[in-house]
């Protein structure tokens, strides 16, 4: 694996380290406290006070649960595009749009060249890393994705909204390597809706990464997989983070005719739905990997980001995943 590049990197994980793709759900009290902002009830103060006691949950509970590469959980996350839009500038924030399925998100419109004025996700890097030992992944989203959620009134085409995106990222790349982040990953899950875009998505990625000392992941949705694989491997990033969980989709057969050389993080549980799979069920989709994938390249996490179940059912799926890396970091050869 890049576990030679890892080590370079400080950074020392167990057989098949476990992760999360990024986002868990809100808590009661900030899904209040979000509410009680929205009716101006509480300043912005309040709020972020309960950000953080989010975020120590989401930390505490990951440590003590055995994950290795932990996430800060997004609880200051609206959505994912929609927040760096609130922070960059050249963008407004329009109104509500749907997208997958039932949720909503305030589309933005680019109106100016896109700049990257301030540091977006650092303060919160550097909150959840002084809570653990353990790695605290950086959390990004890629330039191909905030163009594609974006409406465009200022670029002349979709390529150049994103390579003027993707130079505006990078620096907020630097900025969390500055603060002593090792682990970054960097979301496009747009990508798979238009393969023909895919070398774009490569180009804009390469500007984002190029140079920078980190270990770079990058997750990617479903969609039409079997369109932009294997192209996808081309994408300047470490470890490709797979739903291969997804009961609409199986990618396997894909991945099996062009085998990966990357690390590839194993989506073992289906985000999408409320029940919890057993042990047994994630140990043989981890099996089904390892006859493609060698074992050292093999991360393992849920499918997808959790925020749409509940914290009981977040933990309990995460879990069952950390119980599954854990039997076979004790009998490897199985
Ligand atoms: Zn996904």
């Amino acid at each position: 694996m890049s576990r030679e590049h890892l080590t370079k990197l400080g950074i020392t994980l167990p057989e098949f380290p476990v992760t999360s793709v990024g986002s868990f759900p809100k808590p009661s009290y900030l899904k209040k406290a979000r509410e009680d902002y929205s009716a101006q009830r509480i300043d912005q103060e309040a709020l972020e006070r309960e950000e953080e006691r989010a975020t120590q949950f989401w930390i505490e509970w990951q440590d003590q649960a055995g994950v290795d590469v932990l996430v800060d959980g997004e609880m200051y996350r609206g959505d994912m595009v929609t927040f760096f839009a609130e922070t960059m500038r050249g963008f407004e924030i329009g109104g509500l749009i749907r997208s997958n399925g039932n949720r909503y998100y305030h589309k933005p419109i680019i109106t100016s060249a896109v700049e990257w004025v301030q540091p977006i996700t650092i303060e919160w890097f550097r909150f959840a890393q002084s809570l653990t030992e353990k790695p605290v992944k950086g959390m990004l989203t890629g330039p191909y994705t905030v163009m594609d959620w974006s409406f465009n009134e200022h670029y002349e085409n979709r390529r150049d909204t994103t390579i003027g995106l993707a130079k505006e990222i990078r620096k907020e790349v630097e900025a969390l390597v500055e603060a002593g982040c090792r682990i970054i990953q960097i979301d496009e899950p747009a990508i798979s809706v238009r393969p023909e875009e895919m070398p774009l998505a490569v180009e804009a990625m390469q500007i984002c990464t190029e140079g920078l000392d980190a270990y770079f992941i990058s997750h990617v949705c479903v969609g039409s997989f079997d369109q932009i694989y294997p192209q996808l491997l081309e994408l300047p990033v470490h470890n490709l983070d797979l739903e291969l969980s997804n009961p609409d989709v199986d990618i396997m057969p894909l991945l099996q005719a062009n085998v990966p050389q990357k690390d590839i993080s194993c989506g073992l549980v289906d985000v999408h739905s409320r029940e919890v799979e057993s042990q047994d069920e994630v140990d043989a989709r981890l099996s089904k990997a390892l006859e493609i994938i060698p074992q050292d390249r093999i991360w393992v996490d849920p499918d997808c980001g959790l925020k749409t179940r509940t914290v009981e059912e977040a933990q309990a799926k995460l879990e069952v995943v950390v119980a599954a890396a854990h039997a076979r970091r004790e009998s490897p050869s199985e």
